[in-house]
Formats: structure tokens, sequence, C-alpha cells
């Protein structure tokens, strides 16, 4: 069939709306009519070549990354099932998740499905279930962003990337629990194990700091210290729970100082638009002893420089602790989240500042370049 999806050809170009070919599911694989996408990040990670795919994987599997369809903060509906696909039937709803699980290696064993073994082919941008291709474009094939590509009116994707939900939820709500939602709760409640009356610091409020907040407000926390430099995303971060703000690092240093007595922040949960390890002694600055910093936004792939105080660290036995997807398994917590959306204890509906049809959506990213959306979203 055809369908229209946004390509990025090479980094540092634009995303170019354009018409695809999508084949049919093939063994394991699902057909979905997208809802929407959210506009996170991460998608601008490859627009910037922040995010390059590991030569050996790309050598291993003889795949290129680019060209890709973007997009991986999806939900829709399950319109036709390849064969052996056991779990969905056409008509079910489902989010995708960003990460596939498969539910049999030894991290899906133990719980951790967001450390799934087919992450590490995450960025090949093929289907996790043979490792080609299902969309094309000028005859060439096409990747797909954490193997789903959810900048397209449909997809095909495994069936290890789909977490079924319950019909009567919104789905271009259900979307954004796909990727910056879970994240940002997750870092808070699982990551950080934000506990009752702690002061929790949340730096950078877009579409996963912002759940950070929340995740943060609903364990109980104390203080809920939201830091960022755009007026509009401390606002919002009232309304989710934050009960003090600061512009910027240097801003909440003595906010905090003074708040804990001196003590500092229990937890500090770091979920920047892009992470710099330049950064990382003064955020630890704004940890307890004994306390915990999660670190969640992606940074650089090939940065490697940190600046940390090591004596410090030993002596005050801080923890700084790496987190994806928020520490939390897409099939346990995505169905969980939507659950305490409809019992109204997790807002979705505020996250959504702007909405966007497919073909403005390199004006939805110059949006969030800008600051001025929550989360932008593109709706079909
Ligand atoms: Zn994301
Ligand atoms: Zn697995």
């Amino acid at each position: 069939m055809k369908m229209k999806a946004a390509i990025l050809w090479e980094p540092k170009t634009e995303w170019s709306v354009e018409e695809v070919e999508l084949d049919p599911p093939k063994a394991g694989e699902v057909l979905l009519k997208l809802v929407g996408s959210g506009l996170c990040h991460s998608d601008e990670h490859l627009l910037t070549g922040d995010l390059s795919l590991d030569p050996a994987v790309a050598k291993e599997l003889g795949v290129e990354q680019f060209p890709i369809i973007g997009g991986h903060e999806g939900a829709g509906e399950i319109v036709e099932v390849g064969p052996g696909v056991t779990t969905l039937k056409p008509g079910d709803h489902v989010v995708l998740g960003f990460i596939p699980s498969c539910g049999r290696c030894a991290y899906c064993a133990r719980g951790k499905q967001n450390l799934c073994d087919l992450g590490a082919y995450l960025l090949a941008g093929r289907q996790v279930t043979d490792f080609t291709s299902r969309h094309h474009a000028h005859g060439k094939d096409l990747g797909l962003m954490c193997c789903i590509g959810t900048f397209g009116e449909y997809t095909v994707c495994a069936e290890s990337s789909c977490i079924k939900i319950e019909p009567d939820i919104p789905l271009d709500k259900a979307a954004l629990v796909g990727c910056g939602v879970t994240t940002g709760w997750g870092s808070a409640v699982y990551a950080a194990g934000v506990m009752q009356g702690e002061s929790v610091v949340v730096i950078g409020c877009g579409g996963v700091g912002m759940n950070a907040v929340q995740g943060a407000t609903l364990s109980g926390a104390r203080h809920v210290i939201a830091v960022d430099p755009v007026e509009f995303k401390r606002e919002q971060a009232q309304v989710f729970g934050a009960t003090h703000t600061a512009a910027s690092i240097e801003e909440a240093m003595p906010l905090v100082n003074e708040l804990t007595w001196g003590v500092m922040a229990d937890k500090v949960i770091s979920t920047m638009g892009v992470g710099e390890g330049k950064l990382v002694e003064s955020i630890m600055g704004l940890c307890a002893k004994g306390g915990r910093v999660v670190w969640t936004n992606v940074a650089p792939i090939n940065d490697t420089d940190v600046s940390l105080n090591l004596f410090n660290f030993t002596l005050q036995e801080k923890q700084l602790v790496g987190s994806l997807f928020g520490s939390a398994n897409p099939r346990r917590d995505i169905p969980h989240l939507l659950r305490l959306y409809q019992e109204g204890k997790l807002k979705l509906d505020e996250l959504i500042t702007r909405t966007y049809p497919l073909k403005d959506i390199n004006k939805g990213y110059q949006d969030m370049r800008d600051g001025i959306n929550v989360r932008g979203m593109l709706i079909y």
C-alpha cells in the first residue's frame, strides 16, 4: 500500500513528507493505522547527528541508518496481522513501545523489559523479526526510528513493539505514554525511587521532565523543584505539581539549600533536551549526602567527558544512575499509567501544547527548539 510519512534522508537536513510504499506484515509483524505521534527530542538527535548507528551493528546487518522514517511515540489500531502473531488481532488498540520486548531474553525474564536484548537493534531501523525493511521510497529501503517509525499514517512493526490497551482510552493521549510520560514518571518513581517527604529537583521540564515532576508529586515528595530556563515551562510545571521553580541550576542551588536547611535534595532527575557531561558536577551539587542523581536525558553518542568531583562522590556516598524508559517495564507500566489517567491521577491532556498535521512536522520541531511546547504532537 501507499501512505505518507516523514523521512530524514540524511542528518542536518529537514524532515521530508512524501509517499512511501509499505509492504504487508511478514511473520511476527502487524500493520497499524497510527493516530498520531509525539514530537520527542530523541528524533531531533537523529537530525543533529547525535544519535548514530553503531558501525558494528550496521556491518552485522548490512544496513545504513539513513534514510529513515522518524517517530517513536505513537499509538494506533491494528489493521492486519502477519503469520504467527498470537496476541493481537485487527481492531485492537495498541501503544507502541520504543523498545521492543521479546519476553524471552534474560532481561525480559527478570522484568527489565526496558533493557531487552532486542534494544541493540533500536537504531538499525529494520524489522526486528528478520532485519529487512517493509518501508520503501524512491527505490530505497527506509529505516524506522526505534523499529516503529511513527511519523507516518501507517506502519508495519514487530508484535514485540506493541502493547495492547483498553479500547476506550483516547489513542492520541495514549501515544504519549509510549515514550515521554513513562520515561519521566519512571525516572522519578523507579530510577530515583522517590519516597514520601523527600525533596526532589527536576532539571529540564519538557515532555519527559514534566512527567518526572508528576511522578515525584504522585510519590508524595515534599518539595518538587522544577528547573527550566523557559518561563512557560516553569509555569506549566506547577500544574503538574512543582512546589518551586528556578530558571537555572545556579538559581536552584540557594533555593534548594534554603528549602532543605542545607541538606540539599534527596533525589535529582536530569531530563534536559541534551545531556551535557560538563554539567554533571553542578547537578551533583544539588544532591544531598547519600542522595541519588538520575541521568535520563540523551547525550551525544560519542561524548565521554564528564566533570565530577570524585573525592566528594566517594566521601558523600552519592549515586549517579542512568535510566532508560524510566527504568519502567512497558508491558506493565503503559497499561498501569493509562489506568491512572482514567482515574484522574495522571495528567496527559495538559501535556499537549500544540498539534500539527504531518506536513507541518518541521514547524513542530522549530516550536520545540523555541521552547514553546511541553509536547507538540502530530495528528493524522
Ligand atoms: Zn522519546
Ligand atoms: Zn527481551
